[in-house]
């Protein structure tokens, strides 16, 4: 890994059960680019938290090539970067248990993901879902991470960890970095378009308002001229208009301005032609992206390369966590 201004180091990963959309690039992946040029960062395509969902192994093996292939497509550099997929490191589900005997089961049954993915799913309520939250403490822990760039749905998740951490750390000797969130300025939590009270999200079950990175130009146009606005006529970012604050930010995000300056380029437009100008937007950011994606995903054997290098570092650091937490708990390790 090239040593960067900061060895501050910075985690984040990405599960590969839906394509990724216009939230997790929002909320996620624009910080993990930034963040790249001043600290030490890890990036994980994160296969083994996919599988406390049902899901089709052949979309999962297809996903993980291309959040790979997004990864890079998107400006995450494998020169400043460790990008890698979770399962090629074992060190994750080994810390993952020492991590649950140190969560009480009822920090872990307030988790509200936990609560809402019950609902959604009453018949495939396993313990892999209700032990999400350790796993992806193990994820940020095994690497001393400062810094944990995600949207606000993954907050209580984070303090869950931070919670985790001191508990050890205190129960036995400092052993573990807490970690802070970086949340974004604009967008920490992108509405789904045609329902702009409900988070977009990759397995949506209302689909036509989550727009993918990987979406063609039609359908993109076609999601936003069908976005969710209201009865009245102001392009104005306030609290009870939910469906035009979101398409201000995704504007502003994507256009490079801020909100206040995209509500006075808007200022007496109308709410179609506003819709039109964030769609317009919104497919010329991803064009080069997209373009970028499908070179990549012609060069699997380049993918499955960086992959590994990826986890060979991702390893030996991992490692170095781990057997610190299983001399403390006791166990005996072999020379
Ligand atoms: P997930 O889709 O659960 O794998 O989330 C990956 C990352 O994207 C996490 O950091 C989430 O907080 C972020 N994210 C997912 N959906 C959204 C959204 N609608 N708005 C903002 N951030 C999001």
């Amino acid at each position: 890994m090239e040593t960067t201004q900061s060895n501050k180091i910075v985690y984040s990963a990405l599960k590969p059960t839906g394509d990724l959309q216009l939230g997790n690039y929002i909320g996620a992946l624009k910080n993990m680019i930034r963040l790249q040029d001043e600290y030490r960062c890890i990036y994980t395509v994160a296969d083994m938290h996919s599988i406390t969902v049902d899901n089709v192994p052949a979309d999962l093996r297809r996903r993980t090539y291309d959040f790979m292939a997004l990864f890079l497509a998107i400006g995450l550099d494998p020169e400043k970067s460790v990008l890698f997929v979770q399962s090629h490191v074992p060190q994750h589900a080994e810390l993952a248990w020492v991590l649950n005997c140190y969560t009480q089961f009822g920090e872990a049954s307030r988790m509200t993901q936990f609560k809402d993915k019950s609902l959604k799913h009453p018949e495939n309520i396993n313990l892999g879902l209700f032990a999400y939250p350790t796993l992806m403490a193990a994820d940020i822990l095994l690497y001393q991470t400062d810094y944990v760039p995600i949207g606000k749905d993954q907050k209580q998740h984070l303090e869950l960890a931070r919670d985790v951490a001191q508990r050890f750390n205190s129960k036995y000797s400092p052993t573990f970095v807490i970690p802070d969130g970086i949340f974004p300025k604009q967008g920490a939590k992108i509405s789904n378009l045609l329902d702009p009270t409900a988070k977009m999200g990759k397995t949506d079950d209302n689909a036509g308002g989550v727009v993918f990175l990987l979406d063609d130009a039609d359908t993109i146009m076609r999601k936003f001229k069908r976005a969710v606005t209201d009865c009245d006529h102001d392009i104005v970012f306030r609290e009870d208009k939910p469906g035009i604050s979101n398409l201000l930010t995704i504007y502003s995000v994507f256009n490079g301005t801020t909100i206040e300056e995209a509500e006075k380029e808007f200022a007496g437009a109308s709410y179609a032609d506003f819709k039109l100008k964030v769609g317009e937007c919104v497919v010329e950011y991803l064009k080069p992206i997209q373009e970028k994606y499908d070179y990549y995903m012609k060069n699997k054997d380049y993918l499955e390369d960086i992959m590994k290098k990826g986890a060979d570092t991702a390893r030996y650091l991992a490692n170095k966590t781990l057997s610190k937490v299983y001399r403390k708990v006791g166990f005996v390790q072999p020379k």
